[in-house]
């Protein structure tokens, strides 16, 4: 992926054999780098807990590399699950079952449903291969931006935590999370897969979760770990908009951005309002780059001291950016990431 070679297979055995003696490793994926351990092994997932600072409501993702090893953890595979399956794993792509019996609750957090996806990432396969499942969030710790590099997961853990190296992740954010236990099925977290992405593909129009109407309301949250801020860096992350957006603190008009922020603008004329003299970076419709990216200037802007990161708000309108490229995943991203303070 991305010019590094993934790693052979008998590079990965010392690793393999750490995750199967119940010890955490840090491994690429095409999304970011997750940390790893046996989905088997009780003190393994709560060591996942422990190190990140996980809240222990937050349930895992199930890492597999193949069909056979989702029949160890969903009760069943219904013909839905099947296709999207097909079409898009391995994949960015995140899928609920309902759990069988056994699967570990920590795992589950107690609920009665399992997230499983397959990643695309020939290192992150082969490892699994070698040890059986593994549960891998993102191997920052929580609250931090998901890693993107391997110098990422060091910068949070130290040497505490052993890292395979795969470079830079390919896509840079987190999978689409996608309930296949309600009908519809529920988008509960935006990422590379889109709504349209799934429908042109499958035939069916998934919901899409409100995340803000969810947080009023009394029932559970659908996917407990969407009502925790993520990916926030310590310098403020706001909206950048045309015209003057008053006291807000989470968007302002570009005349007002920061001296010293970090400014991240997408289209021609977001490039123009900014002037030369400031630090900014200017993506022109490249989404897919910006996501790519997007972690890393979050961290980058912390070492270089900068207070804020002003990024140019979107159209309205997104339909006018083609599908395919992942504008509700960050629209997702950064707004939680602005939402923070
Ligand atoms: P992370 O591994 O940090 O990218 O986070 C995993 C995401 O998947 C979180 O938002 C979890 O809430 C969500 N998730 C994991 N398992 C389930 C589940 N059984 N039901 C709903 N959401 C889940
Ligand atoms: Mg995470």
């Amino acid at each position: 992926m991305n010019g590094s070679e993934p790693l052979s297979q008998l590079k990965l055995i010392p690793y393999a054999e750490f995750l199967k003696q119940g010890r955490l490793v840090a491994f690429p994926t095409e999304t970011v780098y997750g940390l790893g351990a046996s989905a088997w092994n009780p003190e393994a997932v709560a060591q996942i807990f422990a190190v990140k600072g996980r809240p222990n409501d937050n349930p895992l993702i199930v890492h597999v590399n193949s069909i056979d090893m989702v029949k160890e953890f969903a009760e069943t595979i219904p013909p839905r699950a099947r296709l999207l399956m097909q079409k898009f794993w391995p994949g960015p792509l995140t899928l609920i079952f309902k759990k069988k019996a056994g699967v570990l609750d920590a795992i589950t957090a107690g609920l009665e449903t399992v997230a499983i996806r397959m990643p695309d990432h020939p290192t992150a396969l082969s490892l699994i291969e070698l040890t059986g499942a593994l549960v891998a969030p993102s191997a920052n710790k929580s609250g931090r931006p998901s890693p993107t590099k391997a110098s990422h997961v060091t910068e949070d853990f130290g040497s505490s935590i052993p890292v395979i190296d795969g470079g830079e992740c390919q896509l840079g954010l987190e999978s689409t999370v996608l309930d296949i236990t309600v009908n519809p099925p529920l988008i509960l977290r935006p990422g590379y897969i889109s709504a349209a992405q799934i429908h042109h593909h499958c035939g069916f129009i998934p919901q899409e979760h409100n995340e803000s109407k969810s947080e009023n309301a009394t029932e559970a949250p659908k996917s407990p770990g969407m009502k925790y801020s993520h990916y926030a860096p310590k310098a403020r992350v706001y909206w950048l908009y045309d015209v003057d957006m008053g006291d807000s603190s989470d968007r302002r008009g570009f005349f007002s951005a920061g001296k010293n922020d970090l400014i991240i603008t997408h289209t021609p004329k977001g490039a123009e309002n900014i002037k030369a003299g400031r630090k900014r970076i200017h993506y022109h419709g490249d989404y897919a780059r910006m996501a790519r990216e997007l972690y890393d200037w979050f961290r980058k802007a912390d070492h270089d001291n900068h207070t804020g990161i002003g990024i140019e708000a979107f159209p309205k309108d997104i339909e006018s950016i083609s599908s395919g490229e992942p504008a509700g995943a960050l629209i997702n991203r950064i707004s939680k990431a602005a939402g923070v303070r």
